[in-house]
């Protein structure tokens, strides 16, 4: 195979590799396996060879309303919010356990769904689900209302209980690690669900479902429903019987999700939404670390990550050396089948992602910044692209601008902090930043002046259960990772009682 990000075709030979079958394409409601009630299906496509792998069945919103209905039942007279919370968490272990022992197959899954490295989903972004759901589990049994001392002769305490029917949203970027990031911190709550994956990504999601139930997940408590986004998804946002609504996706979609919950039956919504990362590199960084930071925080899972860093801001005293060490190395990325384990990068998750990020470099062609590497399509056969870089990048220009989720970089020049500052706070969205510097006064003020929901300081990527994870601005509002993101799925319940006979009583 030839894996050159400046050469060949599609680089598609399943030779190195046994493809799983596909065993499971129908919605998955109240523990079973059931066609859609239309009857409809739809393609889902392998984006390395752009062949169908399987017809799922397509939900709709009557199929949302049978997953609702199962998970209603669930939840007011099912055992899942009732049973001791340490048997919740059992049940949540032994489903991260069988997830390990399948976990070939689903990294493959996902491979196939999104072009995902199958090395990284079976090292990284499955392990990291998994710890998602032990960790959650390890939370159920502490959660804790609090007593309170009223004044008079009264006292209270409060109950943090589980917020009901919750509904579930995701795109089709990281299948696995969205899916068990809502999933997780609902389930310990004691809440029950409906799902949605998304349209190119539907695979794993029943392969969870099929492992849920094996691991003991009472029927009716998570539903997946795959389908399309107007259909099901508005569904679920505008459905009267869902509780809370956790939506990860666009800004323009998470709007939408949001008017629908208020025109129903005003659903609270958190919105996990795109962003367009500033990762700043000071004079001081060592630049050979820097270049390497800045390729693998845009070029990684082919730049579809929330949090790429996509615009890369470098002090004048290193740049023209950051420059040429980042060009050299991008040149040596490799892009190629994402089942080869000497691929760095596959191929983006469809169609309508290729044309978008080709249609963002003619732009920024059009605009006036300088192409550096990159720039075109890898091939004619799987929807591959050259690792892109921009320098002489305006401020105003769209490639700066708008969130483009593909490997392409912008990068810019600073002379001061303030200016770095200010730059890098130059973006509607605010959902995470980068900051390499040795000197921590820099990267305390810069840590502090930056508007994003993650600053990463001299690493970028790095991510944990226990730490929260969501933006600031248009990046969205509520916590999807940490003990913030239990907050989402409880609510608050005051029990006032007399402390002795009231005179008032
Ligand atoms: P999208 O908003 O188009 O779709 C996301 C999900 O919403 C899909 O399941 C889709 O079917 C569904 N949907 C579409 N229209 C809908 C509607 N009218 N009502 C209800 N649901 C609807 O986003 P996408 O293109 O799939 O994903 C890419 C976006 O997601 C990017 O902006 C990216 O930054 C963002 N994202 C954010 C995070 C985060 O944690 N902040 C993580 C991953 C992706």
């Amino acid at each position: 195979m030839s894996a050159s990000s400046d050469s060949g075709n599609g680089h598609n030979d399943n030779s190195f590799f046994n493809m799983p079958t596909i065993n499971f394409t129908k919605l998955f409601i109240n523990g079973n396996f059931v066609h859609s009630i239309s009857g409809r299906k739809f393609e889902t496509i392998d984006p390395r060879t752009e062949e169908v792998i399987a017809s799922v069945s397509e939900g709709d919103r009557e199929d949302i309303d049978v997953a609702v209905e199962a998970a209603r039942e669930a939840f007011d007279r099912g055992p899942w919010p009732r049973m001791a919370a340490t048997e919740r968490a059992k049940i949540m272990v032994k489903w991260a356990e069988l997830i390990e022992e399948n976990i070939d197959e689903a990294a493959a899954l996902d491979t196939m769904d999104a072009g995902k490295l199958y090395y990284f989903n079976k090292f990284a972004e499955i392990p990291s689900a998994t710890n998602a759901l032990r960790y959650y589990a390890g939370a159920a049994d502490k959660i804790h209302g609090k007593v309170l001392k009223m004044n008079g002769d009264f006292h209270a305490y409060t109950l943090m209980e589980p917020i009901g029917v919750v509904g579930h949203i995701i795109p089709w970027n990281a299948p696995s690690f969205a899916f068990f990031m809502k999933v997780s911190p609902s389930l310990a709550a004691g809440c029950t669900m409906v799902l949605k994956p998304a349209e190119q990504t539907p695979l794993s999601a029943l392969f969870y479902a099929h492992l849920a139930k094996l691991a003991g997940i009472p029927d009716g408590v998570l539903n997946v429903v795959p389908g399309f986004g107007p259909t099901a998804g508005a569904a679920i946002s505008s459905h009267m019987d869902i509780d809370a609504v956790s939506f990860t996706g666009s800004i323009e979609v998470g709007r939408e999700v949001m008017q629908s919950a208020a025109r129903s039956n005003l659903k609270p919504v958190s919105l996990e939404l795109g962003g367009k990362s500033p990762l700043i590199i000071f004079d001081d960084a060592d630049i050979d670390k820097a270049a390497d930071l800045a390729l693998i925080g845009i070029m990684s899972n082919k730049g579809e990550v929330c949090v790429a860093s996509s615009r890369v801001y470098v002090q004048e005293g290193i740049y023209n050396e950051f420059e040429k060490k980042l060009v050299e190395k991008a040149k040596t990325w490799v892009v190629g089948d994402p089942f080869h384990p000497k691929s760095q990068q596959g191929p983006q998750a469809d169609m309508k992602q290729l044309k978008k990020i080709l249609s963002y470099i003619e732009h920024g062609n059009r605009e006036g910044a300088t192409l550096l590497t990159g720039g075109n399509r890898v091939g004619n056969k799987g929807y591959y692209i050259q690792p892109t870089i921009f320098s002489n990048v305006k401020e105003e220009m769209v490639i700066a601008q708008e969130e483009i989720f593909g490997p392409v970089l912008a990068l810019m020049k600073f002379k001061r902090m303030e200016e770095a500052i200010k730059s890098g706070n130059n973006s509607k969205y605010g959902l995470a930043a980068g900051i390499m510097t040795k000197n921590i006064d820099t990267a305390n003020t810069m840590s502090r002046s930056i508007r994003a929901g993650v600053v990463w300081i001299n690493c970028y990527f790095v991510l944990g259960s226990d730490v929260p994870f969501g933006g600031y601005k248009m990046s969205g509002f509520g916590k999807d990772s940490g003990l913030e993101a239990l907050h989402k799925y409880l609510q608050t319940k005051s029990v006032v009682t007399p402390i002795y006979n009231s005179p008032w009583l």
